[in-house]
């Protein structure tokens, strides 16, 4: 428990001179759990290792995209093998034909995808298709959800801004959010009550059909069945977010999962298989306003890059190879970590929510039942730190923030649950003080 964490205390003093708070993403600042951010030096499987040489069993994953662990052989080959033929062409591949067709055999909805750098990009991008298909300029998202930074929508947005505090972004003219309508997760009465004046002004519904951005939050069947029922009654685009949820609950999404088919869906993490990578795709009909189809326009110098290209395709096969024992075996893992964690609490009786899906889960640190923003909100993020560092003590590292998910991969072994838990109980020791 004696860590040392000399060299990232200096890499940290240097990045704060040349990179705004030190960090290329907010999301890795440990502003909200105390303390200074880790810099990391390399992983291997489940392993992280930081540049003090300290190990951590990794549950960030880069934030989802790492299904099969960190540095997994085929990937690296499939990277190595597409570097050696040359970085970027900024023309068309085999390649990239062939991940549109398995995201589009995997993902039935999907009838035609768009490669993009990022989930940002790929959300903003659907959108602006949404809005070009139906002519209409409002969009009706979720309190909690985070759906990327473009301008639009940094209003009552999960992930960063609400581990940070902030509601709404500077910077963000009115003129741009005043057509962005967001409404409480889970709350079928006011969606339904709102649809009937915005229902046919929107041009899409958007969500995460499985949020992982206010930590992770179980949709309501009925829920997710009227967002389907209202935008075909309006005539709106059904977009589901499944940035981190696409490949992660099953191959087929959470769609697959719950059986609920949007219009559009946003995938990247899974998708990119670690590199920068992500997609917006849906039906054909809609799909097909895209330039040089359409009059909406949507470009990239590296979209559909080939380095992120095969590992990508690397990273499907890896998935398709292992069969659905991927999953059974992901979500038992992930079940055994929450049951350990629940037992430990209520042998503690210190009050705690764990919400799981499959392989993300978060631990909240209240007595209510969290099922949208304000519950998590709940949430005493005082007590979260303590036990983020605790964990971090015991090598064991968690996203530095309440709100966000904490996901397992294929190569965390019964041995790293087995560790993990018991890592957690001492830390819930030490938070019920
Ligand atoms: N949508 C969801 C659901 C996400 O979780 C994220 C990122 N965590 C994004 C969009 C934005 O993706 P990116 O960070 O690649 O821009």
């Amino acid at each position: 428990m004696s860590r040392q964490t000399t060299r990232s205390e200096e890499l940290y003093q240097e990045a704060l001179k040349y990179i705004p708070g030190g960090v290329n993403s907010p999301v890795r600042a440990f502003r909200s759990v105390g303390g200074n951010p880790l810099f990391m030096d390399h992983g291997i499987g489940s392993q992280l290792y930081d540049v003090d040489g300290n190990a951590y069993t990794d549950y960030v994953m880069s934030w989802g995209p790492l299904l099969f662990g960190h540095a997994p052989a085929p990937i690296l080959k499939a990277i190595a093998e597409a570097a050696a033929k040359g970085t970027s062409f900024g023309a068309s591949t085999a390649a990239e034909v062939e991940l549109a067709r398995k995201i589009t055999e995997t993902v039935p909805s999907i009838e035609k995808v768009r490669l993009v750098n990022s989930g940002t990009e790929a959300v903003m991008s659907a959108v602006r298709a949404a809005r070009g298909f139906t002519g209409r300029n409002k969009v009706v998202k979720f309190e909690g959800n985070y759906h990327g930074h473009s301008d639009g929508f940094l209003s009552k947005s999960g992930s960063g801004l609400v581990t940070l505090g902030l509601p709404d972004s500077a910077g963000v003219p009115p003129g741009l959010t005043q057509d962005t309508i967001t409404l409480p997760y889970n709350d079928v009465r006011k969606f339904r009550t709102a649809m009937n004046t915005v229902g046919p002004d929107a041009a899409c519904v958007i969500l995460e059909p499985v949020p992982g951005n206010m930590g992770v939050v179980l949709p309501t069947e009925e829920f997710l069945n009227a967002v389907r029922e209202e935008t075909t009654k309006f005539g709106s685009v059904l977009l589901f977010d499944e940035v981190i949820s696409g490949f992660r609950l099953s191959s087929g999404g959470a769609q697959h999962v719950y059986g609920v088919t949007p219009d559009m869906t946003t995938l990247g993490k899974i998708i990119g298989g670690g590199l920068p990578l992500a997609a917006y795709g849906g039906r054909a009909d809609i799909m097909d306003v895209i330039a040089p189809l359409g009059p909406v326009y949507q470009a990239g110098t590296l979209s559909g890059n080939p380095l992120a290209v095969a590992a990508g395709l690397a990273q499907l096969a890896m998935i398709e190879e292992r069969g659905s024992d991927l999953y059974t075996e992901l979500h038992a893992k992930t079940e055994h970590l929450e049951t350990s964690a629940q037992a430990s609490a209520n042998k503690l009786k210190l009050p705690i929510q764990i919400n799981r899906v499959g392989s993300m889960m978060t631990l909240f640190f209240t007595d209510q039942p969290v099922t949208d923003y304000a519950t998590a909100k709940t949430s005493d993020t005082a007590k979260y730190g303590v036990f983020f560092r605790a964990l971090l003590d015991r090598g064991v590292y968690l996203a530095p923030s309440q709100f966000e998910a904490l996901f397992l991969s294929d190569a965390h072994t019964e041995q790293d649950v087995e560790s993990t838990a018991k890592a957690i109980h001492e830390g819930l020791v030490v938070v019920a003080g």
